[in-house]
């Protein structure tokens, strides 16, 4: 068996896990061995066939087993259940596994093991928070010395995710972060811009980076669609539309990199029936984590409400139910106005 510093593990292969999985996989050195898990087997299988020839890639069943063996773990998870679920439990754990490996290493005098944990996803902060808090409890205890955890939560969306341009905000604790920022950035870089990857502060401040950022983009994500209907059904070119916007000051990412009119843009998920993008239900999440975020720090806010009204009623649609966030545009374009 290889040793810990010679395993990684990454945990989620979803919409954004599996091509992350698959750049780091092509970017690790072949002595290198990399542990894949997922509730979905059929993900495991495919990513075991996509990756041959790069390097061992083996399966485990649960966060226990990735933490146990690997000296990195890598997690990109939808939400705080599937985070406590796959941290927390007190079975098949990440940090039980942590715990367990710790517990198995020698103990006279040579270092305990040390272990990276990060989650990648865009997760509740006081879920972060309570990962960083047990991680701390663990790490303190003789069972699990230098357990650090670190929220490094990225924007790009699946595009990103495949070339392998994320943008990456981490949060670490202050005490450890010179010597664990480098590390952390010596994985990410296989899966982000190498100038993308961005230290933000303690653990959680990458989260509410993220947070702010996702809570600017959903917002921007209905006014872009509202505008360009706007223009659809006054039977203008959409395309022509998009250019003089995005050469104007209306112009934002949703103009430019992900327009909600189908065929505008190639290789975006509108243009393929709103597929394989960042899912109106996870906008949603993260747009409400912003304003619980505004509401506990006393910011005042206008825009979150409506906008939220305007997901809820889309996603209450099956026809829109699990698309792209921008399915909003088709939302708007198929309602009538009131
Ligand atoms: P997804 O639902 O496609 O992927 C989540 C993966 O986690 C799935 O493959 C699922 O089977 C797996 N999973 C769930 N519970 C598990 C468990 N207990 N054990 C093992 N695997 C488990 O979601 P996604 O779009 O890839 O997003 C993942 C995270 O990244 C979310 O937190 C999201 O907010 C964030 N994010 C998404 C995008 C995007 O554009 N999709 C962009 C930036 C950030």
């Amino acid at each position: 068996m290889a040793i810990p510093e010679d395993i990684v593990a990454f945990i989620g292969l979803g919409v954004m896990g599996y091509p992350m999985a698959k750049n780091l996989r092509a970017g690790l050195s072949s002595d290198k061995t990399l542990l894949v898990c997922d509730v979905n087997t059929e993900a495991l299988e495919r990513f075991k066939t996509e990756t041959k020839g790069q390097g061992p890639v083996e399966t485990v069943q649960n966060g226990f087993e990735a933490a146990k063996a690997a000296g990195t773990v890598i997690t990109m998870l939808p939400g705080y259940a599937a985070v406590r679920a796959v941290y927390l439990d007190p079975q098949t754990g990440i940090l039980a596994g942590a715990a367990a490996a710790a517990a198995a290493a020698p103990s006279d005098g040579l270092p305990l093991v040390q272990k990276l944990i990060m989650e990648c996803g865009t997760i509740e902060n006081d879920t972060i928070l309570s990962v960083a808090k047990a991680t701390d409890e663990l790490s303190t205890s003789k069972l699990a010395k230098s357990l650090t955890f670190v929220d490094a939560p990225v924007s790009g969306g699946p595009m990103g995710a495949q070339d392998g341009t994320l943008t990456f905000m981490v949060g670490c604790a202050p005490q450890a972060s010179d010597q664990v920022f480098p590390v952390v950035k010596s994985y990410l870089q296989h899966m982000g811009n190498q100038d993308g990857i961005f230290l933000c502060g303690d653990v959680g401040a990458g989260t509410a980076f993220k947070i702010i950022n996702n809570y600017l983009s959903a917002i921007t994500s209905l006014a872009a669609s509202e505008a360009l209907n706007i223009g659809v059904k006054a039977g203008l070119d959409p395309k022509l539309l998009t250019d003089v916007i995005n050469a104007s000051g209306g112009q934002c990412w949703v103009t430019s990199k992900s327009n909600p009119v189908p065929g505008v843009q190639q290789n975006v998920p509108s243009s393929r029936g709103y597929e394989g993008g960042f899912r109106i239900e996870l906008c949603a999440k993260v747009l409400g984590m912003g304003s619980r975020l505004a509401e506990m720090v006393g910011a005042r806010t206008v825009l979150d409400g409506p906008t939220m009204q305007a997901f809820g009623e889309a996603m209450a649609d099956e026809r829109y139910q699990g698309k792209d966030a921008r399915v909003v545009y088709k939302w708007l374009n198929d309602s009538e106005r009131s």
